[in-house]
């Protein structure tokens, strides 16, 4: 049987559980110790796939095609391994779960009730993460913060799981807020106090707490928190602002946090080393050689959250490039004339992230144009390979009014459609292509240079593809089809021979890159795009910000 480790969040929410948890996974599995993660969201939607990117942030896809929290994202980059759909569970599925059985009659006749009906399948989707495989240790996150009504279902199924399992096999990690009131000068411990009071009033008490801050906590601070909150002041870790999230690991594992989890779960402890974590990674980050601009030009430009993986993968790929990427974002909607495009000069690279709306695609079609014109390093996701696709067939095969079938059914020029399977699905999702699917990719080509492999497998999110009907008309002009399925149907790459390194891609590389491991084609594009720094601005090429790896600018047009 794996250990358990719960972390659950009290105070604010936003505290980053998920970089917490994930950071203590990483320590673990350092360890050499085997680790899973998985999230527990109180939210009655089965899973976020329909939810507004506004309100819930970036969906991040498994490769068993599971739509999830952007948590999942901070997991699968701080670890080695990979998630699916038991790693995360929401109060909707739950709730479907046992409503699914109650309709079937399973219950004989009996009161459903949140306990024990819902407890005991919460209990059951905890322990379904490590059925038939061998883990040391699972880690579960509860989303929410403690003291809201929907995450007391799950407070208490984990309060009973470690009454089943036993304290020697199971640990209460809570994340909490000191805060610093400037006008007394003083960081205040009340807040926690409280937050733990919550807690043991439904019968948890936590063994360890972290303890977010702006300012150092001092030995006596720490003390007055194990006093009040009933905790060892070794097990009272100090989770102190970072200017790299990388960093959390280091910090947590400098303060022993390894030395109270394995001494409480009763595991030999061994040292493990983030080292090559802190040189790869951390040192890079906090100290780049270069610097380089980019701009996603996207939709959900103004939220921090909602294009997570895509901005992790670009400060991968400056890892890579031992160079800081500044980031500006740039709403596609307020970007209607060869005008605005002036927020574009001075940049060295454009991305188009995935979407799904109409009210996106002219906008990102102008920013692609420039970029394939004036020939600045282009990568181009899932929606943006799409808009690629129709940039071309607009501007350079004159396909007026070309596009994809999903904002013009009637468009003469159909260059995105749905495959002739997909147009029978009645029910809307259920076309959708989820999750990995193999690539195999040509030689000579800008993605085969950044692979080095022939066949790849990738994770995809969408229902419109490239229509075949014009694949010829579309080599002949120097598009080249770097990546297509195995059986050759469907096109997953494109690149434009001409350009110095102009690709776009029909899946999510976002969701495969790590910050020690950057995704092969992210760390081209900021290769390409550093050394088109280094070329057309080479003084800011040389200018990072060092402590701030991760600076975004944030501009929004108006008109
Ligand atoms: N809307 C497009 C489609 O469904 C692209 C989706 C995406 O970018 N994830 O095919």
């Amino acid at each position: 049987m794996p250990k358990y480790i719960f972390v659950t969040g009290g105070v604010v929410s936003s505290l980053g559980k998920g970089i917490a948890s994930a950071s203590i996974a990483k320590i673990l599995e350092a360890k050499g110790l085997k680790v899973a993660i998985q999230k527990l969201d109180p939210y009655l939607n089965v899973d976020p796939g329909m939810m507004d990117p506004y309100q819930h942030g970036e969906i991040y896809v498994t490769d068993d095609g599971a739509e999830t929290d952007l948590d999942l994202g901070h997991y699968e980059r701080y670890t080695h391994s990979t998630y699916g759909r038991e790693n995360s569970l929401t109060s909707g599925q739950v709730y479907h779960k046992v409503i699914m059985k109650e309709r079937r009659g399973d219950y004989l006749g009996g009161t459903v009730q949140v306990v024990p009906h819902i407890t005991d399948t919460i209990k059951d989707g905890i322990r379904d993460v490590s059925k038939g495989k061998r883990h040391d240790v699972v880690i579960t996150e509860i989303g929410g913060t403690v003291g809201d009504i929907e995450s007391l279902p799950f407070l208490e199924a984990i309060r009973q799981f470690r009454h089943e399992v036993g304290r020697e096999n199971s640990l209460f990690i809570h994340l909490t807020l000191v805060p610093f009131i400037k006008a007394a000068g003083e960081l205040k411990t009340k807040p926690t106090q409280h937050s733990v009071g919550t807690l043991r009033e439904i019968g948890i008490q936590p063994d360890i707490l972290l303890c977010r801050t702006e300012k150092k906590i001092g030995q006596s601070i720490k003390a007055k928190i194990a006093l009040f909150c009933n905790v060892d002041i070794e097990s009272v870790i100090e989770a102190r602002d970072v200017s790299s999230i990388y960093e959390v690991p280091l910090a947590f594992k400098e303060q022993g946090i390894d030395k109270v989890i394995c001494q409480k779960l009763r595991i030999e402890y061994k040292a493990g080393s983030l080292h090559t974590w802190k040189k790869d990674v951390v040192d890079i980050a906090l100290r780049p050689r270069f610097s380089v601009k980019v701009a996603v030009v996207g939709k959900y430009t103004e939220l921090q959250d909602a294009y997570k993986s895509i901005y992790e993968s670009l400060r991968h790929g400056g890892i890579a490039s031992d160079s800081q990427v500044i980031i500006k974002r740039i709403n596609s909607e307020k970007l209607k004339t060869a005008r605005s495009l002036h927020v574009l000069k001075g940049v060295a690279g454009i991305l188009v992230p995935g979407g799904f709306g109409v009210k996106e695609i002219e906008g990102k079609l102008l920013a692609i144009q420039f970029a394939r014109e004036k020939k600045i390093p282009f990568l181009g996701i899932c929606l943006g390979m799409q808009c690629a696709v129709v940039e071309f067939a607009r501007n350079v095969l004159n396909m007026k009014g070309a596009n994809s079938t999903e904002f013009n059914k009637k468009t003469p020029f159909p260059v995105i459609s749905l495959l002739e399977e997909q147009e029978k699905t009645k029910i809307p999702g259920d076309a959708m292509r989820r999750g990995a699917y193999p690539c195999e990719i040509k030689k000579d080509t800008k993605a085969w240079k950044a692979y080095k492999t022939e066949q790849i497998s990738e994770r995809h999110r969408h229902r419109y593809e490239f229509n075949n009907t014009y694949r010829e008309k579309f080599q002949k002009a120097g598009v080249k089809f770097s990546g297509v399925s195995p059986n050759g149907k469907l096109v997953e790459m494109i690149e434009i021979e001409d350009h110095p390194w102009f690709l776009a891609c029909q899946f999510h590389p976002e969701f495969k890159s790590k910050p020690d491991r950057a995704h092969p084609l992210f760390r081209e594009f900021i290769a390409s795009a550093l050394e088109y720094q280094k070329a057309n601005f080479p003084k800011s090429a040389l200018e990072p910000v060092a402590t701030r790896p991760d600076s975004e600018e944030k501009i929004i047009i108006h008109e």
